[in-house]
């Protein structure tokens, strides 16, 4: 029997934020204001048509500083309205929109729309899923000012007076923002990727979020029962009676199962017979530094330095980049910090006017190879990292080796940076741990000869499941295929853990795979020693290392290496250790 008498729909769409949430849907209308007409501007006119556009931004970038300024401390996600506010000022947008205001004598709004247009096409043509997805950042600002210019009302999240879930077409940082954590109990929205600022935001509020849906909106009615499981990336429309008790009691458990996790995040992660590992915490940002520790990280085991290049015109400079490398390192001080090197694609990629498409751009100029084939930039950010790395405890990691030489050109350019610092007499430390990914298959192959030349392996499951299942990370179509438990990917950690082993270095783990509980026994079990996760999962993680025992989970191994198929793997974890976490039931085999 369904409550409403509507029909139950099931909508897939992808995990933004995990948790589960039920609730009334409440529709926001975030269309853009498509329908500019075009009108000529006369010459003695164009003075005040430019003029007219310019308080349109100054307006845009003071309702954007007022959200900034009234956001609260810990949602320093403050710094993506920042790039708003900076894209604002974007020769891209404002420089282009005045020059066709004059240049064409057309009314700011129609200029405005034609010079987005141009950017997004630019963007769209970009090899990186992360950067095409920049678009949506233009696209919200330039929203901003359109709204000015018309006069549109915005309609703002911030006035919601019920407890809803937001169904959008899509969200701009600005809006994700303002949302009350007293009213919104979860968000959906039709567009966005996993990398989507809007996942970035929703997983510091910590309320459930699944975005990509693609036809939320259009399928879903104001004041629709609605169940979003963000951590199956799902949206369960009109729910039966029974599909409801079973979300309810799923999210009671793992409300209370993630309530005693918080409480004890602070604890060591120590097995019951008694080993240790270090639970580390992935960031993108400085700013994710703070919560980091708040959820009980040891140290940084992946910083990803490529969203500071990302969203402007000109590279950050060596001091801008030492800056923020210290801010971290200091905060973190003495835990380890572990800094990645640049994992972007190509250049034009980032600058904006794709002349060159890779076809392949998974399999292209990215992460080390394109770092080797640009050492100006390379070498700024290996000597802001060797400076940084003065002020604590750093280690530095080389993404994407494939092969030796990479590694070897890699080290070199480290000596000839830190080389410079020396002449300069710049303060620097060079005596640090350098340690490579394992993400591609053919490192894993060559694992003996690069242990040799580094100070510790890190394993990049989400890449290592991509490159060595040949599955796009971002393809919905073969998105089933893409299982951390598969045996060739246990086979190839296996592999790794074995020969670091064999080589007395350390093997870390910075993929998804080490922020899933389910996964923790086995990967310990193998021989993986700190593992690094996205904040959230630390204290889940904890929690099941302090549950385990070490020799168990090694025994256990032996039987996981034997097994066929992910689900087969999955199984056993779930009847060996599923009664530990509160979402197995619901939980996928990747
Ligand atoms: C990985 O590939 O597992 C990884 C941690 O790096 P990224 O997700 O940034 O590619
Ligand atoms: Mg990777």
């Amino acid at each position: 029997m369904k409550k409403s008498g509507k029909a139950e729909i099931v909508l897939k769409g992808l995990s933004a934020s995990s948790g589960i949430s039920i609730g009334k849907a409440y529709l926001v209308d975030r269309d853009s204001v498509d329908i500019i007409a075009r009108y000529s501007i006369p010459e003695k006119g164009l003075k005040s048509e430019t003029k007219r556009f310019k308080s349109a931004v100054q307006n845009a970038k003071s309702a954007l500083r007022a959200i900034v300024d009234n956001s609260p401390p810990e949602l320093h996600k403050a710094s993506i309205l920042e790039t708003h506010i900076a894209l604002l000022n974007d020769k891209l947008l404002y420089n282009r929109t005045i020059e066709c205001i004059e240049k064409e004598r057309v009314n700011a709004e129609w200029a405005l729309k034609s010079v987005v247009n141009q950017i997004k096409a630019a963007f769209m043509e970009m090899p990186d899923t992360y950067l095409r997805e920049r678009v949506s950042d233009i696209v919200h600002v330039s929203d901003l000012v359109m709204r000015n210019l018309v006069g549109a009302q915005v309609q703002s999240i911030g006035q919601i007076d019920r407890r809803v879930i937001l169904v959008a077409r899509d969200l701009s940082a600005a809006d994700t923002t303002q949302i009350n954590l007293d009213r919104v109990k979860a968000f959906i929205t039709d567009l966005g990727g996993k990398t989507s600022h809007t996942g970035i935001i929703a997983q510091t509020l910590e309320i459930p979020a699944v975005v990509g849906l693609e036809v939320a909106t259009r399928t879903i009615q104001n004041d629709d029962l609605l169940i979003v499981d963000g951590t199956k990336g799902v949206v369960i429309v009109n729910p039966g009676e029974a599909t409801l008790l079973e979300y309810e009691e799923q999210r009671a458990s793992y409300e209370r199962y993630k309530a005693v996790a918080a409480r004890e995040s602070s604890l060591k992660a120590e097995t019951i017979d008694r080993h240790r590992f270090d639970v580390m915490a992935n960031i993108e940002l400085p700013e994710e530094v703070v919560s980091a520790t708040s959820y009980g990280a040891q140290g940084i085991g992946l910083y990803r330095t490529e969203f500071q290049y990302l969203s402007r015109q000109v590279f950050p400079s060596e001091n801008e980049l030492y800056e923020r490398y210290k801010d971290v390192v200091e905060v973190m001080a003495p835990r380890p910090v572990t800094i990645r090197t640049l994992d972007i694609n190509g250049d034009k990629a980032v600058r904006g006017t794709a002349d060159y498409v890779e076809p392949n751009p998974a399999l292209g100029l990215r992460a080390i190879r394109y770092c080797l084939k640009r050492p100006d930039v390379f070498r700024t950010q290996l000597r802001a990292i060797l400076r940084a790395a003065a002020h604590g405890n750093v280690r530095l990691m080389f993404p994407m080796i494939a092969a030796y030489f990479e590694l070897d050109l890699a080290k070199r350019f480290l000596d000839d940076a830190a080389e410079s610092l020396e002449k300069e007499g710049l303060p620097y430390k060079r005596d640090i741990p350098i340690g490579i990914m394992i993400e591609v298959p053919s490192a894993v192959m060559i694992a003996d000869v690069l242990a040799k030349e580094v100070g510790f392996f890190s394993i990049g499951t989400n890449d290592l499941i991509q490159y060595g299942l040949a599955i796009d990370r971002g393809n919905k179509q073969v998105a089933h295929m893409y299982q951390a438990l598969d045996p060739a990917i246990i086979r190839m950690i296996h592999q790794t853990a074995k020969v670091a082993r064999a080589n007395r270095i350390p093997v870390h783990m910075c993929g998804e795979m080490a922020g899933r509980p389910l996964h923790t026994p086995l990967l310990l079990g193998m021989g993986l020693e700190d593992l690094s996760m996205h904040p959230q999962a630390i204290p889940l993680v904890k929690r099941m290392i302090r549950s385990i025992s070490l020799s168990d989970a090694r025994e256990m191994v032996k039987t996981v290496l034997s097994l066929k198929t992910a689900r087969d793997a999955f199984l056993l974890l779930r009847e060996a250790y599923g009664e530990l976490i509160a979402t197995t039931r619901s939980e996928s085999a990747s």
